[in-house]
């Protein structure tokens, strides 16, 4: 990945972890008081140091510390969060023009990204998109093309399922705390079947086994004919990375086909060579009626899709689908240079060899530490989840202690699951192999120092300065 065109250089930025202060250091805290007064609390903060440039493998902070960066915004800067391509690309179209609305006076790059997701999504049938500006809004749409295509009202979606915070995707997202609790009431004819959850699957259950669970759940509680869309992450993301045993995907896609209605795949933290290929559903040859994507496809400018068969996309009235920014003309810019980005340095490859540089590393750390229940994931999208030693049941505690003993250490993490047991690790697939293997050291280093229990009285832990309130960690997606 080196010695490649500039444009092609994930970063200029110095790619090291490098510590100046505590974390969060003096300007951080600065920053997090005026926060504070000005900001709702009802907007969380995983780890309170504030960005001043990212780029490749780090964010650098305020107080001119550089972290290690394990979380990509959550799934969003696969490139990197200042990729030479992208940066240059957006700052051409917004010199051009920054909005103009598609649906009043419309512009190549649009239609450019609807091409690209055309040929990049899969199955070679004829295929159509209309843009968003965020996943949940593209998960949304989803449900009104499937609703409008086939006349069914009813929508499946599955237990830790994960698809927004919208009223229509609270609806569809599983977990209450912090998604869902008193705000309902939510938008009905939503029905939540059982996830394939091999961890937690009587041992032996297999996919399709886990489907027909699924199938007899839709069909005695819903009705098959009733059934708009079947909505399923290919691999669940806020969920706690859940990977379901294979054939669970293909036999509920079958399923779809045989009882008419739509297979809907959301995609929006999987896509886009996260889970090192294109799509997650190409791991089994799924073919879904409609994509949702979104997260790392823009370099980190705000966009989503929903890609499909043309003619379930088509049967939507004429202004039926829209809205006033959706596909905005840099976010456009920004994800046709992401996907040149990911296509020239072959970023579906690299998330496969961040998938062999990290699961030796998990599966010896779950060796030397009993709390590591399962270590799990596929390409650069992979967990560990965290149990009490000898049973399977979550850790919350823990995984919680971790991630801050990672933070402190200037390593970016994020927690995940329906029980929050889950450390999950989605580096930029930009990142450096050098920094990969030292951020592996550093969440090494936090297992060892949370099994060594806290610091002996009198003994103040380096990062945990004495002014700072504390401050909520929960996941943020
Ligand atoms: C993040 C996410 C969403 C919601 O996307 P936003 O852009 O935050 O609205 C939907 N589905 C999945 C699988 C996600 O990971």
């Amino acid at each position: 990945m080196t010695g490649t065109s500039a444009l092609a250089r994930p970063s200029d930025l110095a790619q090291e972890r490098r510590l100046l202060t505590e974390l969060p250091g003096p300007r951080s805290r600065e920053l997090l008081e005026r926060r504070r007064a000005a900001v709702s609390d009802g907007v969380g903060t995983t780890f309170p140091v504030f960005v001043e440039r990212a780029g490749g493998g780090v964010l650098l902070d305020v107080d001119g510390n550089s972290l290690i960066d394990f979380g990509s915004g959550i799934a969003v800067t696969s490139v990197g969060a200042s990729a030479p391509r992208v940066v240059e690309a957006v700052q051409q179209q917004v010199a051009a023009f920054t909005h103009t609305c598609f649906m009043v006076t419309p512009y190549e790059p649009y239609v450019r990204v609807c091409e690209r997701l055309a040929e990049l999504t899969p199955g070679d049938h004829a295929k159509k998109s209309a843009l968003f500006n965020s996943g949940a809004e593209a998960v949304e749409n989803a449900v009104k093309i499937a609703r409008h295509a086939t006349g069914r009202s009813a929508v499946v979606v599955f237990d830790h399922a994960y698809h927004g915070r919208t009223n229509l995707t609270m609806a569809l997202t599983a977990k209450d705390m912090p998604y869902k609790r008193g705000f309902g009431p939510f938008a009905p004819d939503v029905h939540r079947v059982p996830m394939s959850y091999p961890y937690r699957d009587e041992p032996g259950l297999t996919g399709e086994q886990a489907a027909a669970r699924a199938i007899a759940a839709i069909e005695s509680a819903v009705g098959a004919e009733r059934v708009a869309a079947v909505l399923v992450e290919p691999v669940q993301g806020e969920g706690g990375f859940i990977v379901p045993a294979p054939g669970f995907l293909p036999a509920l896609a079958e399923w779809c086909r045989r009882s008419g209605a739509l297979f809907v795949a959301d995609e929006v933290q999987t896509g886009f060579c996260r889970t090192g290929a294109w799509f997650a559903c190409e791991a089994e040859g799924v073919v879904p009626d409609l994509i949702v994507t979104a997260k790392g496809i823009a370099g980190g400018l705000p966009l989503a899709a929903v890609t499909g068969r043309a003619e379930v996309v088509d049967a939507v009235h004429t202004g039926g689908l829209g809205g006033t920014y959706g596909g905005n003309p840099v976010a456009c810019a920004a994800a046709l240079a992401s996907i040149e980005t990911m296509r020239e340095l072959d970023l579906a490859g690299a998330a496969r060899r961040i998938e062999e540089v990290f699961v030796p590393r998990l599966r010896a750390l779950a060796q030397r530490h009993p709390v590591v229940g399962d270590v799990r994931g596929r390409g650069a999208m992979l967990a560990v989840e965290l149990v009490r030693p000898g049973t399977t049941e979550p850790d919350p505690a823990t995984t919680s202690a971790v991630a801050k003993a990672c933070h402190a250490r200037g390593l970016v993490v994020l927690t995940a699951g329906t029980h929050g047991d889950v450390l999950r690790f989605l580096p930029p697939l930009v990142m450096p192999e050098h920094l990969l293997l030292e951020g592996l050291d550093v969440l090494d280093e936090a297992f060892d120092a949370v099994a060594q229990g806290p610091a002996p009285a009198g003994v103040q832990a380096p990062a945990a300065p004495a002014q700072q309130a504390p401050v909520q960690q929960q996941s943020t997606v």
